[in-house]
Parts: C-alpha cells; sequence; structure tokens
C-alpha cells in the first residue's frame, strides 16, 4: 500500500495517526478499508460511532430500531436535543456525516434477531456490541463464533462497566474463550433491571464505548494486545480498572468440544437465552 492513496485531505484529516510509527499511511488506509457493524446507537454506540468515524474506519453499520428520547441524551452523545422523537439511526448517522465526509454509514432501523442477524453482519468486518439486553448479546456471541466474525464486547451496569474482545479465529496456538463460556446463560429475565429502572451514571458508557472503539482500531491496525482471554471491570465509584483472566470452557454450549448450538435458530434468544428443548 502506498502513501499515494491517501489524498491531500485525508493525510491532513489524519496527519497525527499518519506521524506514528505504529500506524503510519499503511495503518490509516487500513482503518479506512475497515468496516465496523455497531449494534445499538445509545450510550456505549455513541462514542464508538464518534470515536470511530473520527479515526477514519471507511465503513459503519448503525443497526438501531429505537427512536431518540429526552431520557436518553444525559449519555447517548451522538444524539441532541433537536432529535428526539427522531430514528437514532437517522440522527447518528447525520452526526457522523458532519464530523468526517470520508465514513460511509449506513443505517439499518431493524432489530437484530436470529432470522436478520445473518444478513446484517454478513457485509461487516467486525461487530461492535453496543446492545442494551442479554438476548441481543448472546444472539450476537452465537453468530459471531459460528461464523468467526470478530465481536467487541462491553456492558454498563449503575456506575460498573465489563469489558471483552473475541476475534473468534479458530485453530489459533491459544484457544480463546466466547462470552457463553464465561456466562454461558443469560440471567432469568427479571432479576437484572435495565438502565431505565435502576439508573445510569451518564459518563459510565463513555468509558466502555471508548475501550470498545480502541480495541476496534488496534484490531483493524493489526497492533497490540486485544482484551482476548481477559475480562476487564471497570468500578466508576472506585476508580478502579480490575482484570480477570478468562479460560475457554469445553463445555461451552456454542464454542465447546461437543456444542450444542450449531446454528443461531437452535436457541430461543429471550428470557435466558435457553438452547431450546427440540
Ligand atoms: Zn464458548
Amino acid at each position: 500500500m502506498s502513501d499515494l492513496r491517501l489524498d491531500a485531505t485525508q493525510l491532513d484529516r489524519y496527519s497525527r495517526h499518519v506521524i506514528m510509527d505504529e500506524i503510519g499511511p499503511e495503518g490509516q488506509q487500513r482503518l479506512l478499508e475497515g468496516s465496523v457493524l455497531i449494534v445499538g446507537a445509545g450510550g456505549l454506540g455513541s462514542p464508538a460511532i464518534q470515536y470511530l468515524a473520527a479515526a477514519g474506519v471507511g465503513r459503519l453499520g448503525i443497526v438501531d430500531d429505537d427512536v431518540v428520547e429526552r431520557s436518553n441524551l444525559q449519555r447517548q452523545i451522538v444524539h441532541g436535543d433537536d432529535d428526539v422523537g427522531r430514528p437514532k439511526v437517522d440522527s447518528a448517522a447525520d452526526y457522523v456525516a458532519a464530523l468526517n465526509p470520508d465514513i460511509t454509514v449506513e443505517t439499518h432501523e431493524t432489530r437484530v434477531t436470529a432470522d436478520t442477524v445473518a444478513d446484517l453482519v454478513a457485509d461487516y468486518d467486525i461487530v461492535l456490541d453496543a446492545s442494551d439486553n442479554f438476548a441481543t448479546r448472546y444472539l450476537l456471541n452465537d453468530h459471531c463464533v459460528l461464523t468467526e466474525t470478530p465481536l467487541f464486547h462491553g456492558a454498563i451496569y449503575r456506575f460498573e462497566g465489563q469489558l471483552t474482545s473475541f476475534t473468534n479465529e479458530r485453530g489459533g496456538d491459544e484457544p480463546r474463550p466466547c462470552y457463553r463460556c464465561i456466562f454461558s446463560e443469560a440471567p432469568e429475565p427479571g432479576t437484572v433491571p435495565d438502565c431505565a429502572t435502576t439508573g445510569v451514571l451518564g459518563v459510565l458508557p463513555g468509558t466502555v464505548g471508548c475501550i470498545q472503539a480502541t480495541e476496534v482500531v488496534k484490531y483493524l491496525l493489526g497492533k497490540g494486545d486485544l482484551l482476548e482471554g481477559r475480562l476487564l471491570l471497570y468500578d466508576a465509584m472506585d476508580m478502579s480498572f480490575e482484570e480477570v483472566p478468562v479460560q475457554p470452557n469445553p463445555a461451552c454450549p456454542v464454542c465447546g468440544d461437543d456444542p450444542e448450538i450449531e446454528s443461531v435458530s437452535d436457541v430461543a434468544y429471550e428470557g435466558t437465552c435457553e438452547i431450546s428443548a427440540d
């Protein structure tokens, strides 16, 4: 790859990347050729969309079926007051267009379901999970394991965040866990309240979504050590980061030695995301 592929405006826009040995014009070109599906344009999706667009990740797919509510604006910073009532995907696309015209945004105003996940993910290199529910989280994990698609996980709860990354590459020297290796099934419905019932510190998803975006940029550059096999726990109140090593589980229902899940149609992605009885 030659730096001649970056035009003068791009060399200017990305100059603080291009001057670094770890990135250079080749790395910037890799970012521009990258594509990421961001599932959720809310608290985690907002900073992820903003920084991936600013960094020049060339094609962003944004999935969300919600409209902007005023109570979102305390943390979902890709949307503004004038966007209340608009589809989140439209508001997010407008933000990206204003920030960086290099970026192609594809909006998907829909929910990710077992029926739609394959078509939604197929056009992208990477999935960034910025969803806010267990059904979507398990569905994305299972689909990305089965299709060997890299998946970048982040979740938030009140003052706490949780992060890890899955390249889902098979056959490496060191097997890596998937999300179900760590948490084989979702908690019982109703046992874990959502943001609307418990509240969430507004800046918390900013920190977590930025770390997810950092992992995606590193993955596209092929640089650094990802959070694979490591669960990062962030406590905003203590201002502490704790890292927990996580191992692949040979009994994992999707990536283990004798997996029960061979297709996302094998799972009821509601409630506890259990494997169907039939
Ligand atoms: Zn697994």
